[in-house]
């Protein structure tokens, strides 16, 4: 059995960054309580190891962004990759909070060229996922921002305006984005688009649909984090005959490799490098290599 790391994989620039500025926040001032709004980057691993160094996370599905900074009352509150609303940046320096924003440079990007779409009269359809932190962030800045997860929010959207701009979250798959820009063209034929993919995103996938030989894909990474999800998703459309979503070595089954040729493993932008090469290392172990 052959097991390879697929390349790219794993942490993206933006990950890296906003690990980096947490920890530092933390090194800087050890005395002040340290906040995350929302999980820093979608991995559980990162989060517990932020919470060893004293960072905590305040994190919960039902509980809105502005509802968990009423939990804070004093020190620093960091605002994650996936990027902030600015009435939730006000809130927290009314609250008398110091903030850090660790907003990923291609979040920032495609917010701004939706500001200037809209700043032209355009509304904007923004292809993304439903309650995801990028999505909500974008959506804050205009009413005039639909959210479109599928060909049905499709169906049922009306907008009534000659111009009409089409963009997407940073990481989506570029196989569902295709299908659903075409949608959009053939029901808004002036549509201007600009994908959106950021570069972390589509090298990750296009290392997966360019895979020849796969008979087993690990993903490793969180059931939270969307660009994971979307990495399984493009090796099931692409025929890997085993896509297999784990949360690290743990999770193997060594039954499903048992006939395996060629084993290999990616990883999602979120998911730390040592729980890949622990994956890689337990394979081959198993294997007796
Ligand atoms: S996945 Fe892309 S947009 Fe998200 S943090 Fe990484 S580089 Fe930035």
């Amino acid at each position: 059995m052959e097991i390879k790391k697929v390349v790219p994989s794993g942490y993206c620039k933006g990950v890296v960054n906003a690990i980096r500025l947490a920890k530092k926040t933390k090194e800087d001032n050890p005395d002040t309580p340290v906040y995350v709004l929302g999980m820093l980057v979608h991995n559980s691993f990162v989060t517990k190891e932020l919470s060893d160094l004293g960072i905590i996370t305040l994190d919960d599905t039902f509980t809105s962004k502005s509802e968990l900074l009423d939990q804070i009352d004093e020190g620093i509150v960091i605002f994650t990759a996936h990027g902030i609303s600015d009435a939730i940046k006000d809130k927290a320096v009314s609250k008398g909070l110091r903030y850090v924003d660790a907003s990923c440079v291609d979040v920032l990007k495609t917010q701004n060229i939706i500001r200037q779409y809209l700043k032209q009269g355009y509304d904007v359809i923004y292809f993304g996922k439903k309650n995801h932190p990028e999505a909500e962030a974008v959506l804050s800045i205009s009413e005039k921002i639909h959210l479109v997860c599928n060909s049905e929010m499709l169906k049922e959207l009306h907008i009534d305006n000659d111009r009409i701009f089409l963009t997407n979250q940073t990481t989506m798959s570029y196989l569902e984005l295709q299908g659903l820009f075409k949608e959009v063209q053939e029901k808004y034929p002036q549509v201007i688009i600009e994908e959106e993919i950021c570069n972390a995103t589509s090298s990750r996938q296009m290392a997966i649909a360019n895979l020849q030989d796969c008979d087993v894909l690990y993903v490793v990474g969180d059931v939270k984090s969307n660009n994971t999800a979307k990495l399984v998703d493009i090796g099931k459309k692409h025929g890997i005959k085993k896509v297999l979503l784990i949360q690290d070595y743990n999770d193997i089954d060594l039954e499903d490799v048992k006939d395996a040729g060629h084993v290999y493993v990616t990883a999602g932008a979120s998911t730390p490098p040592k729980l890949i090469e622990e994956v890689i290392s337990y394979l081959r172990a198993k294997a007796g290599q």
